[in-house]
């Protein structure tokens, strides 16, 4: 079932017909408040009293023209100034592809700089998000010259692949930011491991490595899942090492555990949701299905009901 979803989530005819389908829209509701940024901010702004604070993505990849690249930007730059306007950090969550990695590399690189800045300027933060292993290595190159012009820029990086535990060590002469998250892309078995209980045991063992690295403050780590008792086992991990809590942030998508979220920032993690808006939504969403199959069951009573 994740292997027909996620070849689903890459077919260009579903793409361009799904998102019509009225109990596809209804369904997609509950992941994404809407598909303004307006809509994020309105949910952002009625959660801060939780102790969630936001991470905003507009949604989009594999953009083919650099105009909507140049759109890209300034559009996350109005998000940033209009978070900070709104008294929510300012915190966005970019795809390369999505400011134009697939068309030029040194324009994605030139766009990066530039939210990097602005994400600074705002007082906020700038995520990179990890695109299918076709992009790892340019994405990390990404990562690495914009990290040598600004400090408040974060990776995520993914504990499905096989590689992420040498680019990890690779990149600690950074002091990078770390997302960890498992991995949401079809990837063959040659680059990542094909299990889910390996991945959970992957993404343990790079927690393992990470965290000493945290105490000494040579990165800042968010664990980027839903996975609540992996999230204690690394807190367990965490707390016997002597680390504050609250430098063990958790970020979790919108609309999936936000209970259980809110219980981790009342025992003292930084906790942060995902927010996803815009109307490029079909591939994204798509892997959030892949992510639970039983999330199609949902979908189907859309149809129904
Ligand atoms: C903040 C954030 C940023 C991310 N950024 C990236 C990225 O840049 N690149 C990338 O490849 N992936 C990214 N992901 C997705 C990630 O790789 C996983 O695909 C996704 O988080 C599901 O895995 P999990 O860690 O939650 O663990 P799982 O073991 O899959 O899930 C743990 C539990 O969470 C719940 N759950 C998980 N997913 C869903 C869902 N879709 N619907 C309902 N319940 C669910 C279930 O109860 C499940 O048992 C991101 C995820 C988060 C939370």
């Amino acid at each position: 079932m994740r292997g027909l979803l996620l070849w689903c989530a890459t077919n260009p005819w579903l793409a361009a017909h799904v998102p019509q389908w009225g109990f596809v829209r209804r369904a997609v509701r509950r992941f994404m408040p809407g598909e303004e940024f307006q809509d994020a901010l309105k949910v952002a702004v009625e959660w801060k009293p939780r102790k969630i604070g936001a991470l905003f993505t507009q949604l989009g990849e594999n953009i083919t023209d650099l105009a909507e690249a140049a759109a890209v930007v300034q559009h996350f730059e109005v998000v940033l100034t209009r978070a900070a306007e709104a008294h929510v950090d300012p915190v966005i969550s970019v795809k390369p592809t999505h400011v134009g990695l697939d068309i030029d590399g040194a324009a994605a690189l030139a766009n990066l700089q530039r939210l990097a800045g602005a994400a600074e300027k705002a007082g906020g933060w700038l995520w990179i998000d990890m695109e299918g292993s076709a992009y790892t290595d340019a994405t990390l190159d990404l990562y690495t010259e914009v990290r040598k012009k600004h400090q408040h820029v974060g990776l995520a990086m993914q504990a499905y692949l096989y590689r992420t535990a040498s680019d990890v060590a690779r990149l600690l002469e950074l002091k990078p930011a770390i997302r960890l998250v498992k991995g949401a892309y079809a990837e063959p078995a040659d680059r990542a491991f094909p299990a889910k209980r390996d991945v959970d045991a992957n993404y343990l063992a790079l927690c393992a490595f990470m965290l000493p690295e945290l105490k000494r403050d040579r990165l800042r780590l968010v664990l980027g899942t839903h996975d609540v008792p992996l999230i204690r086992r690394i807190t367990s991990f965490g707390d016997a090492l002597g680390i504050e809590r609250e430098k063990i942030e958790v970020n979790m998508l919108y609309g999936i555990q936000a209970e259980a979220l809110v219980k981790l920032a009342k025992e003292g993690h930084t906790a942060r949701q995902l927010i996803a808006y815009g109307p490029a939504w079909y591939g994204w969403y798509i892997r959030r299905l892949a992510e639970r199959p039983a999330n199609v069951l949902f979908v189907a009573r859309q149809m129904v009901g």
